[in-house]
């Protein structure tokens, strides 16, 4: 599947609400459980959603956006999973706004697609404050950059519903307190759902993934 590529500027900040609003109510007519994917660079975001493409590609028709600076590599390796891929280029933004994801969706086959990923831009200052009309948010936490980013950056993990805390597998080699993480994190966010979890080994992805196949087939049944 080829990769089609828009490269377009940054939303006025003003208007951003307004045009999430029109991608929510596109979405919900078209009943896509939409998700933002947020983290710090190589935090893990594709290889998440190229492993949920494998687990859940049966179930559910995938699409993905894809939000980068600059290059196609990303679309590039969900593409080649099969799946209907759109690419953002930010020419150097350092976040996603609501009208490029309204561009991206005009691309893709809304009538075909259950789960919408939309790998935001790999950065933990300012992703959280542009809504994109999705219908939850997914912070990537990764064990190697520390316990200490919920305290570096707060709103991240306050403007969010689920934490993934990725490469659990390498807990044994980092000084990594898994304990105070989830204390600090809820601490900001008693609501948000934390999964432990390896997208190398795979522990923990039956939880997260189950959570994720819940949520989608309520928006499509519902
Ligand atoms: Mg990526
Ligand atoms: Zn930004």
């Amino acid at each position: 599947m080829s990769v089609k590529i828009i490269t377009i500027g940054e939303e006025v900040f003003g208007a951003n609400e307004a045009k999430a609003a029109e991608n929510k109510a596109l979405l919900d007519e078209h009943r896509i459980f939409t998700v933002n994917v947020l983290s710090s660079p190589g935090a893990g975001k594709t290889s998440t959603i190229s492993t949920a493409i494998d687990s859940l590609k049966g179930r559910f028709r995938i699409g993905v956006i894809e939000g980068d600076v600059a290059s196609a590599v990303d679309a590039e390796k969900i593409a080649a999973l099969g799946m209907p891929v759109v690419q953002i280029n930010t020419q150097g933004g350092c976040h996603l706004d609501a009208g490029m994801v309204r561009t991206a969706l005009d691309s893709l086959p809304l009538d075909e697609v259950d789960i919408l990923f939309i790998e935001n831009v790999g950065n933990l200052i300012c992703p959280n404050s542009f809504n994109l009309g999705e219908d939850t948010r997914i912070l990537i936490a990764s064990t190697p950059e520390g316990d200490d980013k919920p305290y570096k950056y707060p709103a991240m993990f306050t403007d969010t519903d689920v934490v993934l805390l990725n490469k659990i597998d390498l807990l044994p080699y980092l000084n990594f307190d898994a304990g105070a993480f989830r204390q600090v994190v809820t601490g900001l966010n008693p609501d948000v759902t934390i999964f432990p979890y390896s997208c190398t080994t795979g522990e923990g992805t039956e939880a997260w993934l189950g959570w994720l196949a819940k949520a989608a087939a309520a928006k499509k049944d519902g």
